[in-house]
């Protein structure tokens, strides 16, 4: 079966809640048989993080706040004296202040521009350079884009911004990570409701006008974008990497 996940450790980083894209693709992963590692923020999730893993036996839980490189070191470290080896990455990370992702792009602050694209751009960039040396077997590293990054999308702003070196970041990491037989993707996602979503301003208008103008004339599941995930991180995705996938309806192919 190419899409196997069997004998695999995958880490899974971006886990807010049972709504999150994180939560479906580390299910997802589980059931193509992979063993799984999810990692929370900080110590107040801790508690939900350990929660939620009960879903998923054996799988384990590490905080790990990606701003900072001492606890991306610390968790690379425990995650070698646990598994030993890595296969695959998942990085379902971002974040904006509030008030960046409402108003105008004119209006994006120093600090709010230097935020977003710490946590949610350079954090691709450092996870997988320490998620490397345990991808010994080669490996697949993934991360999640929006459509904002290509064309603009009204109040998405500064993420806009972000997700479009995210996609830059994710070719030349494949061109570096590629001789290794390490793969770098990314999926972009169409509109889907969870906790980051809700703090775009005008989300449900969205979300309507992607259902309204997509060929498939309907929002994208999220259980669809996990799966895509597992594909990307299996063998069957063997032959890809440094690409923008998009799992969104068809929408992003529409003129007008
Ligand atoms: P989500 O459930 O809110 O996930 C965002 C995650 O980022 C949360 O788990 C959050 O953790 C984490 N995070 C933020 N700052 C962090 C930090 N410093 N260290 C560690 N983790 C941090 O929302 P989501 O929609 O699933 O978002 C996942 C990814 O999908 C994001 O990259 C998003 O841009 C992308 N995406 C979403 C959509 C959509 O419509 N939902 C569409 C396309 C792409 P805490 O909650 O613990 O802060």
């Amino acid at each position: 079966m190419p899409e196997s996940m069997e004998g695999r450790t995958a880490v899974v980083f971006g886990v807010a809640n049972k709504r999150s894209i994180a939560w479906a693709i580390a299910q997802h992963l589980q059931q193509a048989g992979a063993r799984l590692v999810i990692t929370y923020q900080n110590e107040r999730l801790e508690q939900e993080a350990k929660d939620l893993i009960a879903a998923l036996p054996g799988a384990e839980a590490f905080m790990c706040d990606v701003s900072f490189d001492e606890q991306i070191d610390k968790l690379f470290a425990q995650l070698k004296s646990h598994y030993g080896k890595l296969h695959t990455l998942v990085h379902s990370i971002a974040f904006a202040p509030a008030d960046e992702l409402k108003g105008a792009f004119l209006a994006t602050t120093r600090e709010g521009f230097r935020i977003a694209h710490d946590v949610s751009v350079y954090s691709l960039i450092a996870l997988a350079r320490a998620a490397a040396p345990l991808m010994e077997d080669g490996g697949s590293i993934l991360t999640l884009t929006y459509y904002g990054s290509t064309k603009v999308v009204p109040h998405y702003n500064v993420m806009g911004v972000a997700k479009a070196a995210l996609e830059a970041s994710v070719r030349y990491l494949a061109h570096d990570l590629g001789p290794r037989r390490i793969r770098v993707n990314a999926i972009s996602a169409g509109p889907i409701k969870t906790l980051a979503a809700r703090g775009i301003s005008g989300f449900g208008d969205m979300l309507k006008a992607h259902a309204e103008r997509a060929p498939l004339k309907r929002n994208v599941d999220v259980n669809e974008v996990a799966e895509t995930a597992v594909f990307l991180a299996s063998d069957a995705g063997a032959g890809i990497t440094g690409e923008v996938i998009y799992v969104d309806c068809g929408y992003n192919i529409m003129g007008f």
